[in-house]
């Protein structure tokens, strides 16, 4: 085999390098990977600047957990296992189970090996490939491999990962057909819950953002939301009052890093039975001025949503093949391995007068 691939690592202080790592050989029952795109995402900002907020991360490291790439090396077993050539090209499922402790075996629950690429093991750790900001990554066995469709490009489908979360927590809160879904923030991750939603044949869906974010509203209603609200421009309350026939929503997901966007959510809420899905992380900050009597007397259920699971991983690379639109309308721009430091300044938004809806790596051929 041999051979360099290059590839940034985040030294955990808010800085980061490329470096040269020898191409691996697969290691025993896996394969090697070679990196088309990752996606980027916000929890990429908080591993560059050293918040750790994932069990066992490690630093430096290469990160990257929105894998796409093409099978380059695969021992036989692992191609009989996989079902996979050389050549193919996957959707790397980033949480790796080791199969063999309690709750692996009991089918349910946290693995308690758990292995995340992107986060657990380091650029010190057996070669140091095991991000999608490296050109090669070394794939484990027991990886959740998804063939990908090849009509779209690898920086379009790098958004099957904040799809499989959003496809996860839509389900959490059992979006189904009558539904009337408000989603707070309009991030990728909320823009793909609206998708999401869509996608499960709610009625109405109606994406809620600031003045700031222009460019994410008019995506949101690309998508097919059927309302965007600018909840400093207008009384987000008063309006899915009148958007909504007064029903208000039936389900609510607040994917802000606001916390008072918790307490905003418990108004926008319907009557009886509506559902609030939690999955905008507000940086360990207490959320002040709940009434928490609201949500008793509304018969209100609240759910934390965190994640994907392998199933809705499966899900969101099939609706990426069968509506490609999503993934064009969502690509936003994307940098290369030299300029990963634009990539993140787009985003935290401090980037010049430039915004994007999704920002992906795409490395070189
Ligand atoms: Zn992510
Ligand atoms: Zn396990």
């Amino acid at each position: 085999m041999g051979g360099t691939a290059r590839a940034a690592v985040f030294l955990g202080d808010g800085t980061y390098e490329v470096r040269e790592f020898a191409i691996p050989a697969p290691p025993p029952g896996g394969a090697v990977l070679k990196v088309e795109a990752v996606g980027m995402c916000g929890s990429d900002v908080m591993q560059f600047h050293g918040q750790k907020h994932v069990p066992g991360e490690a630093s430096p490291v290469v990160p990257g957990h929105e894998i796409v790439g093409r099978i380059h090396a695969i021992t036989p077993e692992s191609a009989a296992a996989w079902g996979l050539a050389e050549g193919d090209r996957v959707c790397v499922d980033e949480i790796v189970k080791c199969g063999r402790c309690k709750t692996c075996l009991a089918g349910a629950g946290l693995c308690t090996n758990l292995r995340l690429y992107g986060y657990t093991m380091g650029a010190d750790h057996e070669g140091g490939l095991w991000g999608g900001y490296g050109e090669y990554l070394r794939l484990l066995p027991n990886t959740h491999l998804m063939k990908a469709p090849e009509s779209l490009t690898a920086a379009e489908l790098t958004v099957f990962e904040p799809l499989a979360n959003a496809l996860n927590w839509v389900a959490s809160v059992r979006v189904s057909p009558g539904d009337r879904v408000v989603v707070q923030g309009p991030g990728h991750q909320g823009l793909l819950c609206a998708a999401a939603a869509l996608a499960c044949g709610a009625s109405q869906v109606i994406v809620t953002g600031t003045g700031a974010d222009e460019l994410r509203l008019k995506t949101a209603l690309a998508l097919g939301a059927h309302h965007v609200i600018d909840v400093e421009a207008e009384d987000v309350v008063a309006r899915v009052g009148e958007l909504t026939g007064g029903s208000m929503a039936s389900v609510v997901m607040d994917l802000t890093p606001v916390p008072a966007a918790f307490r905003t959510a418990l108004d926008l809420t319907a009557l009886s039975g509506a559902r609030v899905a939690l999955a905008g992380l507000k940086h360990f900050t207490p959320v002040d001025g709940v009434l928490v009597d609201l949500i008793s007397l509304k018969n209100m259920s609240i759910q934390g949503c965190a994640g994907s699971t392998p199933s809705s991983m499966e899900q969101a690379v099939r609706l990426l093949a069968d509506r490609p639109e999503i993934a064009r309308t969502m690509a936003g721009t994307h940098v290369g391995l030299d300029d990963v430091e634009h990539g993140i300044a787009l985003l935290e938004r401090r980037a010049a007068g430039e915004d994007a809806v999704h920002v992906s790596l795409v490395h070189e051929d």
